[in-house]
């Protein structure tokens, strides 16, 4: 039996990193807006972990345009705490000599604070990031399912169930926000048709322990097989650490995740070699097939895609979230600036000016992240010359570094 319907100006779809972090922007940039998220799966309130997809046993590369991001949220001093920063980069390809290091102190442009970016765990970002919703106006509707939404002559209409016990409840919303993650049931519901191609690779990850201290350095290591990271982690109970993201292509992917955890180690060590020094132990190896899947329209009259079910991209440069907060910040400042405005025809400007000012870093951040590790992978005396003059290049031409060290950071777009 269906309720009586109540209305909020932005419902946002998924409770995972994208969506949460929209709504905490949307608090800070236009509290002048109601604000729903729904979420399907439980939030105990004040837990001390957030068991959502997101925030699994992944870490996250936050660059320091991110980390600036959260900073003016008011999160990054509690997010600090669990953080490890990122002082150097160090770039290679196997078997060859040449390798690039881009440091915090002389590429100005791309660091914050000092650091080039910072690694955390998506297990304590999610509770800071729901912890911080918590003190807020936002509605936070959890356990609650999208079932369906139907778009109106202004606005949308969701149909949401805490679970299958429970009755179908309707919630009208100005502006529906999805940001339900990659293969997006509710895009499929509203005909947004999505370009998907696989990378026919998997990522392992996983936590190694390490007999040295990592000295804030983030390795990013090319092989013929695919590219490895090795990321900065703080020290537990003593123990340095550093979380591991590996790909490879799917049939080895698989036979590497069944190996024992010795025989692992040993495998790593082969194959990313020494620069980190001796790794000692791994945790649990999880898993993700590659992909890179993007929506082939980000937005419609009242309703805009973010997050993985606008973009899912390969993670070797560690882009993917960091473009999304950059999407949920240019969101929430085209909303600051216009409203919700009653009128149809400046509810699809305000979009449209949103989409027009993500599009270039959009366009250069996927197409970074999908052509380096092609590139890298590339067999071949040419292949292997372009990554040698490329890295040479980078080597010697501080402009040309600091145009990529501010990709990677994603600034200056
Ligand atoms: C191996 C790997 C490593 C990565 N490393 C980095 C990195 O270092 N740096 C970086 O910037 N990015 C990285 N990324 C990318 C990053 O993980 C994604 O950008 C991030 O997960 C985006 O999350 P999301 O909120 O869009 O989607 P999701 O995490 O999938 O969240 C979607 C949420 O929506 C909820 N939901 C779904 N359907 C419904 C419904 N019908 N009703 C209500 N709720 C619903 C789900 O329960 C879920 O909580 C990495 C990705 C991978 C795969």
């Amino acid at each position: 039996m269906s309720q009586p319907q109540d209305f909020v100006d932005v419902a946002i779809v998924g409770g995972g990193m994208a969506g949460v972090s929209l709504a905490l922007m949307l608090q800070q940039s236009c509290p002048h807006l109601s604000v729903a998220l729904l979420e399907q799966h439980p939030l105990p309130e004040a837990a001390a972990s957030v068991e959502l997809p997101s925030f699994d046993a992944r870490a996250t590369a936050l660059a320091s345009g991110s980390l600036q991001l959260f900073d003016r949220l008011g999160v990054w001093s509690q997010l600090r705490e669990y953080a490890a920063p990122i002082r150097r980069v160090q770039v290679s390809d196997r078997g060859r000599p040449l390798g690039v290091s881009l440091r915090a102190q002389t590429e100005a442009r791309a660091s914050y604070d000092g650091m080039l970016g910072a690694v955390i765990e998506n297990a304590a970002l999610g509770p800071v990031l729901h912890g911080a919703l918590s003190g807020t106006d936002v509605r936070l509707l959890a356990p609650a399912r999208v079932l369906d939404v139907q778009m109106e002559e202004a606005g949308a209409q969701l149909q949401w169930s805490a679970g299958e016990d429970s009755p179908i409840q309707l919630l009208r919303a100005g502006l529906l926000v999805v940001a339900d993650g990659v293969n997006s049931p509710l895009c499929r519901r509203l005909g947004i048709e999505t370009e998907q191609a696989s990378y026919s690779q998997r990522a392992l990850v996983t936590t190694v322990g390490l007999q040295r201290d990592h000295g804030g350095v983030a390795y990013e290591r090319f092989t013929p097989d695919g590219p490895m990271a090795l990321l900065p982690l703080p020290r537990r109970h003593g123990q340095h650490r550093m979380a591991l993201v590996w790909t490879s292509p799917e049939e080895d992917a698989a036979e590497i995740e069944s190996l024992s955890a010795d025989s692992f180690v040993r495998r790593l060590q082969r194959t990313f070699g020494w620069r980190a020094g001796r790794i000692e132990c791994a945790g649990e190896v999880s898993s993700y097939p590659l992909s890179l899947s993007l929506a082939r329209e980000q937005w419609r009259r009242d309703l805009v895609l973010v997050g993985n079910c606008a973009h899912f991209l390969h993670p070797v440069a560690g882009q993917g979230f960091n473009l999304t907060l950059r999407d949920c910040h240019g969101l929430a400042q085209s909303l600051a600036r216009g409203g919700l405005a009653q009128n149809s025809s400046e509810r699809l400007d305000l979009l449209q000016e949103y989409a027009r000012s993500r599009q270039l870093d959009q366009q250069l951040t996927i197409g970074f992240s999908d052509r380096v590790p092609a590139l890298f992978a590339a067999p071949g005396p040419l292949a292997r010359g372009l990554r040698q003059f490329g890295l040479l290049g980078l080597a010697l031409a501080p402009p040309l570094r600091a145009e990529f060290a501010g990709q990677a950071a994603g600034f200056g777009l």
